[in-house]
């Protein structure tokens, strides 16, 4: 690791390490148990405007280390102090943001939710009779390498879980991560055992994919697999690009990273290369 990377990172992270190691040294730092109850960092509750209004429970610590990551300073790479929560603490807060401000929605975002398997499956069961749909934000890593995750997620079917894959190859993956490339698969992996498991495609599982460092026909061979997962797959991507807010540029020049296609906060598109 560069000298600068490393002063944007407070897990000492090499290049080419092992997301499943740095979830254990994560869940460390983010995760505490008391009187039996797994309680996860969050650094904030908040309403936002995406899926037309949801309301978002942001927790600390992720077990990647993406070059365009919006909440790097606050969640992926520097874990804020935050707050602990129980799965109760945050039902509650999730479900008087969406009621009050007349939201269908809550989901986890910010680092990643699947850190804390039991209170986020603790925090599904709460949601059980509460009409609302919950979003889960991952990046899949985990329930790839957990089919028995994959299982108990299914349960819930007002569950919609979005596998955000950072880019469209293992090469992509690498250059946008940083961790050993083989573990893209594992992103794959996680929408394959969802709907093995049960989980419908398009409707309670989805990809979304950064397409902002990959090539056309990497993209296509993508396409190609996620239909061999599931003839719907490829029809359901959620394509996603890195917005330039000034704080994520910062990241992008210290990672040495140039995206092809991304957006101004303002959302006019920016063709850099
Ligand atoms: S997986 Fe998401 S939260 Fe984690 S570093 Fe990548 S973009 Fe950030």
């Amino acid at each position: 690791m560069e000298k600068s990377e490393e002063k944007m990172d407070e897990v000492r992270v090499g290049r080419g390490y092992d997301p499943l190691e740095l979830t254990e040294e994560v869940r460390e730092k983010v995760v505490r148990v008391i009187n039996s109850v797994e309680e996860r960092k969050y650094y904030r509750f908040r309403k936002d405007r995406w899926y037309g209004g949801i309301a978002t429970g942001d927790v600390v610590g992720c077990n990647l280390r993406c070059g365009m990551c919006w909440s790097w300073r606050s969640a992926s790479h520097i874990m804020a102090k935050g707050f602990y929560c129980s799965p109760s603490q945050s039902f509650k807060q999730l479900r008087n943001i969406a009621y009050s401000s007349g939201f269908r929605m809550v989901r986890l975002s910010g680092g990643e939710p699947t850190i804390s398997k039991e209170h986020l499956l603790e925090l599904l069961r709460l949601f059980e009779n509460s009409k609302l749909e919950f979003i889960l934000e991952t990046n899949g890593i985990i329930i790839g390498s957990d089919i028995d995750f994959a299982k108990e997620l299914v349960r819930y079917n007002y569950l919609v879980v979005r596998v955000s894959i950072k880019g469209c190859s293992r090469e992509d993956f690498y250059n946008i991560t940083l961790a050993r490339p083989e573990f893209f698969d594992l992103q794959l992996k996680a929408l394959e055992n969802l709907i093995e498991q049960g989980a419908k495609p398009c409707e309670q599982v989805y990809p979304a994919v950064m397409l902002s460092f990959s090539e056309r026909k990497d993209y296509e061979l993508l396409q190609e697999k996620l239909s061999d997962i599931h003839p719907l797959l490829s029809k359901c991507i959620d394509e996603e690009y890195v917005i330039l807010y000034p704080h994520v540029v910062k990241l992008l020049e210290v990672r040495k990273l140039r995206p092809k296609i991304c957006f101004r906060p303002n959302g006019i598109p920016e063709h850099m290369i």
